[in-house]
């Protein structure tokens, strides 16, 4: 339990909202912040000092970290391969609230810093088949990661390493593998791949027109990580003494296509699908080596893809027949 409040940057985002919730309930002093209106962020918590800020503004990160003990920063200007791929400017833009948030937490005299790092930060040409191997910690190196939105995630990782060996700040890094989960993105443009398959099956489901559309042939492989389990690994690696980016996903490696199965069983429902061949889909195949992890703090993940798969449909699918005013 911590007194001193514990700053989560991006708390309006899906990963923030959560992480305030399980501070909260673990007694901790929560500072949240986010650069969205209130009434645009997935959870709003009460027992929380909510603040509405600019991140990527150096006096916006003093007033945010102001007398903290700990900062998780996951505040990042993101989205899935829709959003990454066509807005690699934006993305990098991140790096400002990466550099001001790390600076003013020094000056604040911060304990303990977390930045949620990506596994597009690994190189390219590692990932070029479905059946690529496990991605471990060291293939991140030569770098080549994925353009905008890797190369940020890899310069600011580089500058937390850099903030502790120079200025004795504390940081901790894990390199998140697609987390998934309720009260996140599902529509708009930036959700990810299990949301935006949820949402297509739910509206197939509710329109009746069983069809959806598949981006790519859907054999593009990825792995995907129920928000609880980011949550307790999130929480570890802060306290852990693991100095340096550590890999946070799980290693059950799906194709896209095996996810649509998943998600129609959870529904209840067939449906086919045409498959956009010109929509972006990343790389080809990406998994996570947890060898270092499960060495290191003895981790690995505990919910299935199918429970949390199905956890996440239901609350899109509320969302959707709320929003489609079906009840
Ligand atoms: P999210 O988009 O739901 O949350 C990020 C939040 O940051 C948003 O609410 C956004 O408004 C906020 N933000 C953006 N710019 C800001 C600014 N200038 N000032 C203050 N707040 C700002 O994303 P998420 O899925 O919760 O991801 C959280 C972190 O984890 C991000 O850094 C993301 O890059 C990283 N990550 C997520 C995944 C994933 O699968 N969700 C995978 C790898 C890495």
């Amino acid at each position: 339990m911590n007194r001193k409040p514990t700053v989560v940057a991006g708390g309006g985002g899906f990963i923030g909202g959560h992480l305030v919730d399980r501070l909260l309930e673990e007694g901790n002093a929560v500072r949240s912040v986010d650069v969205k209106p209130f009434d645009q962020w997935y959870q709003v918590h009460d027992g929380a000092e909510n603040l509405c800020l600019d991140l990527k503004l150096a006096g916006a990160c003093g007033e945010a970290v102001q007398d903290a003990a700990e900062v998780y920063n996951l505040a990042a200007d993101m989205g899935g391969m829709g959003f990454i791929e066509n807005n690699k400017a934006l993305c990098m833009l991140s790096v400002l609230i990466n550099t001001h948030m790390l600076q003013a937490s020094l000056e604040a005299g911060v304990e303990r810093f977390f930045f949620s790092s990506s596994a597009c930060v690994y190189a390219e040409g590692k990932q070029l088949t479905a059946t690529a191997d496990a991605l471990a910690e060291g293939d991140a190196y030569p770098a080549m990661p994925e353009d905008g939105y890797g190369w940020e995630k890899l310069f600011s990782e580089r500058l937390c390493r850099h903030f502790s060996e120079d200025f004795g700040l504390l940081t901790r890094v894990a390199r998140y593998h697609n987390v998934y989960g309720p009260h996140g993105t599902w529509n708009g443009g930036r959700e990810k791949a299990p949301a935006a398959i949820c949402r297509k099956i739910a509206e197939a489901k509710m329109s009746g027109n069983h069809e959806i559309e598949v981006w790519g042939d859907g054999e593009q492989s990825r792995s995907f990580m129920y928000i609880d389990d980011c949550l307790y690994g999130t929480q570890a690696i802060l306290g852990s003494e693991i100095e340096e980016p550590i890999n946070l996903g799980s290693s059950e490696l799906v194709t896209i296509n095996q996810l649509v199965d998943i998600v129609e069983e959870i529904a209840g429902v067939k449906v086919a699908r045409n498959h956009n061949l010109s929509a972006p889909t990343g790389v080809r195949g990406r998994n996570s080596d947890n060898t270092m992890i499960q060495e290191r703090l003895d981790w690995a993940p505990s919910v299935s893809l199918h429970d949390g798969l199905e956890a996440t449909y239901r609350w899109i699918y509320d969302e959707a027949a709320a929003l489609a005013g079906v009840r």
